[in-house]
């Protein structure tokens, strides 16, 4: 089955009890057991499972071609959940440009539990294989990443994970397994923050976590997850699955729209430089070309006038809003270094868009007025 279908249909079976086709939201937080506490019909207590997360992850595990999923509060919560699992004193090889807050996990928290952390340029193969040790037991990478659209090869950081005895995390939020497949190139674990494209719609706040093998570290995963209780709401996990039907064709859309953009801006005389993989001119198109399906709806641009063009710009666009996150209908942009705050890592003149699924004609428009004044 390909992919598009299965986004419609992959745990979509009928309420067992009324037909219903939209699944039911089970709010419940406990279900009746026998006396001696063994449990009926497999749930418990909502922080164990509940059955609305059930299809939720029964349909991304299918979506990534993974053994299992595991769905929790955000990105962030799932992020951490990994990090976590690891044993203490691992070194982990963190990917340079990569979600701000990940960053801040991993080298204010990660470091606090125990963890080694060095940031490379993922990128750069001979820099990722130098910036291995004895004790690396994670390469973390971000593909296409926050907020520079840089291009990570997959595969390859897979098989250096495997020759080290690590694991590869792939951060696919940008691509969503629409445009990108990490666990079929060989990467251990596929983290989304389904706040963005799966949910789709900007109200939902939720993180998945697709392992390819049931192992250990799904068990250490679950089990943790179980006491520390970082578990998507059941109304949160109704409102991804519900996202997922559609996010083949909102792709798709992202995905044209996103080019549009992208190359209305690289022609644009008061932009100095675009970042997006569909770009010819992008660092990593051909790596980028064999390993999406597509470039997706994320562009970050340099504005001619740094921070002051940026902002200008940025304050005169209409159809784009200023506003944080993305991956939602409605186009978004935002100047990346005062979101970061002073520790920013990100140039003052780029400003980022999703750029949502309006006509891409308007939002070129749009662009153009806002860069001329
Ligand atoms: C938003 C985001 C996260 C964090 O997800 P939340 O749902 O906001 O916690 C992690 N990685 C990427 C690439 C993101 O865009």
């Amino acid at each position: 089955m390909r992919i598009e279908t299965m986004a419609v249909h992959a745990a979509a079976e009928p309420d067992r009890e009324t037909g219903a086709l939209s699944p039911p939201i089970h709010l419940s937080t406990t279900f009746e057991h026998p006396p001696d506490s063994g449990e009926l019909d497999g749930y418990l207590y909502s922080r164990y499972g509940n059955p609305t997360q059930d299809r939720l992850e029964s349909a991304l595990a299918a979506l990534e071609g993974g053994a299992a999923c595991l769905v929790y509060g955000s990105g962030m919560a799932a992020a951490a959940a990994v990090l976590a699992a690891l044993p203490p004193g691992a070194h982990v090889v963190l990917a340079d440009d990569t979600y701000f807050s990940v960053r801040t996990l991993a080298l204010d928290f990660g470091r606090r539990w125990g963890l080694e952390v060095s940031v490379v340029d993922v990128s750069d193969a001979d820099a990722l294989r130098g910036a291995l040790r004895p004790t690396t037991r994670c390469i973390w990478i971000e593909t296409p990443s926050n907020p520079h659209l840089k291009v990570a090869d997959i595969a390859a950081a897979a098989e250096l994970a495997r020759g080290a005895g690590a694991i590869l995390v792939v951060d696919g939020t940008f691509a969503t397994p629409m445009l990108q497949r990490p666990l079929a190139l060989g990467a251990h674990v596929v983290l989304h923050s389904c706040t963005k494209y799966l949910g789709g719609h900007s109200d939902v706040q939720a993180g998945a976590l697709v392992v390819a093998d049931a192992g250990e570290m799904l068990d250490t995963l679950r089990a943790q997850r179980t006491v520390l209780g970082a578990v998507a709401a059941p109304m949160s996990a109704w409102l991804v699955l519900r996202g997922l039907r559609t996010l083949a064709c909102r792709m798709e859309w992202h995905c044209r729209a996103g080019q549009a953009v992208a190359e209305a801006l690289a022609e644009h005389r008061a932009v100095e430089r675009v970042h997006y993989p569909g770009l010819p001119t992008h660092p990593q198109h051909a790596l980028a070309r064999r390993q999406m399906k597509g470039f997706g709806g994320m562009v970050s641009f340099h504005v001619r006038g740094g921070r002051a063009g940026a902002l200008a710009a940025a304050g005169r666009l209409r159809l784009f809003r200023n506003a944080t996150s993305l991956g939602a209908p409605e186009s978004l942009v935002e100047h990346r270094e005062s979101v970061e705050g002073p520790r920013s890592p990100t140039a003052p003149d780029l400003l980022r868009l999703s750029v949502g699924l309006e006509h891409p004609d308007d939002l070129v428009d749009d662009l153009r007025q806002a860069l001329e004044g």
